[in-house]
């Protein structure tokens, strides 16, 4: 399902359009290219360089932020409520920008990229949110297709995609409810499939099970942790203990902005 080699990746991140944009394309793949020869496999798939973010004067979100996230991970971002990791996972997406540092996906520098380009990035990383955010007036199905349409697929791909990630999620029988006709959990699974859709390299999932009950959570984990199976990066914001405890999987600790602990197999303890 996804993409395995970059040549594939950069095919994609190259469709041309304009003649303006083929060139500044190509200079980010030249400069992708650059970057990899020297780097790639030390700076990984995700790496955030020495972020610092400053909302305002009094507000230092991210202090001198430094991971390296590889091909395949499955990372929980912890901290209690302000520490700092809605905005780490805004700044991959370039909903903000950082005050001071550099992001590179992929070997090529997210934080370099011209506004006009962002999509590229973004189509790149499926985001899912504590309270869905899905279309109330458009059925399930509506609101996957949707996202396709936004990345510019054809409706025969639709047609074909788009049932195939609801088989994923395992909700074919809901495709054609309306949001409010689903239970917190089930719309949580079709903010996945719109997540998955376009093949994204990684998955940010902010608090995914904030508003669910504990079996709904469970499910909604274990979802998540059969999509990073299937190879996709998964990168999970939360403070809920007991869930990442039990992931076992690479814990980063933020607190006041600042990684106080980076474990593999980690545990939240603070
Ligand atoms: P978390 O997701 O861990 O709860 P956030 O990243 O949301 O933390 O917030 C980190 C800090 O940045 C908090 O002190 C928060 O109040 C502040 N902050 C977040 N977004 C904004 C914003 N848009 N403007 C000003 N301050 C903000």
């Amino acid at each position: 399902m996804l993409p395995t080699n970059s040549s594939e990746k950069l095919v994609s991140f190259a469709t041309p359009i304009s003649y303006k944009f083929e060139c500044s394309v190509l200079n980010a793949v030249v400069k992708l290219y650059s970057l990899r020869l020297h780097n790639f496999d030390i700076i990984g798939m995700i790496f955030f360089d020495n972020i610092s973010k400053q909302y305002n004067h009094h507000t230092a979100a991210l202090r001198n932020v430094t991971l390296r996230i590889q091909p395949k991970e499955f990372i929980s971002v912890v901290g209690s409520s302000g520490a700092g990791k809605t905005t780490l996972l805004k700044l991959l997406i370039r909903e903000e920008e950082p005050s001071e540092g550099k992001i590179f996906l992929d070997g090529f520098e997210v934080t370099a990229v011209h506004r006009r380009d962002l999509h590229h990035v973004r189509r790149r990383i499926g985001t899912i949110f504590q309270d869905y955010k899905l279309l109330p007036d458009r059925t399930a199905y509506e609101n996957v297709a949707f996202a396709m349409e936004a990345a510019g697929r054809r409706d025969e791909e639709i047609h074909e995609d788009v049932p195939q990630v609801f088989e994923l999620v395992g909700l074919t029988d809901r495709m054609e409810s309306f949001p409010h006709q689903l239970s917190g959990g089930e719309q949580q699974r079709v903010a996945i499939a719109r997540a998955l859709v376009n093949r994204p390299d990684v998955i940010l999932a902010d608090e995914p099970t904030g508003n669910l009950d504990p079996v709904n959570t469970w499910e909604i984990i274990k979802l998540l942790q059969k999509i990073n199976e299937l190879g996709t990066i998964v990168i999970l914001a939360s403070h809920n203990k007991e869930v990442i405890n039990t992931i076992d999987k690479r814990v980063v600790v933020l607190d006041r902005g600042m990684v106080v602990s980076d474990q593999e197999r980690g545990k939240y303890l603070l």
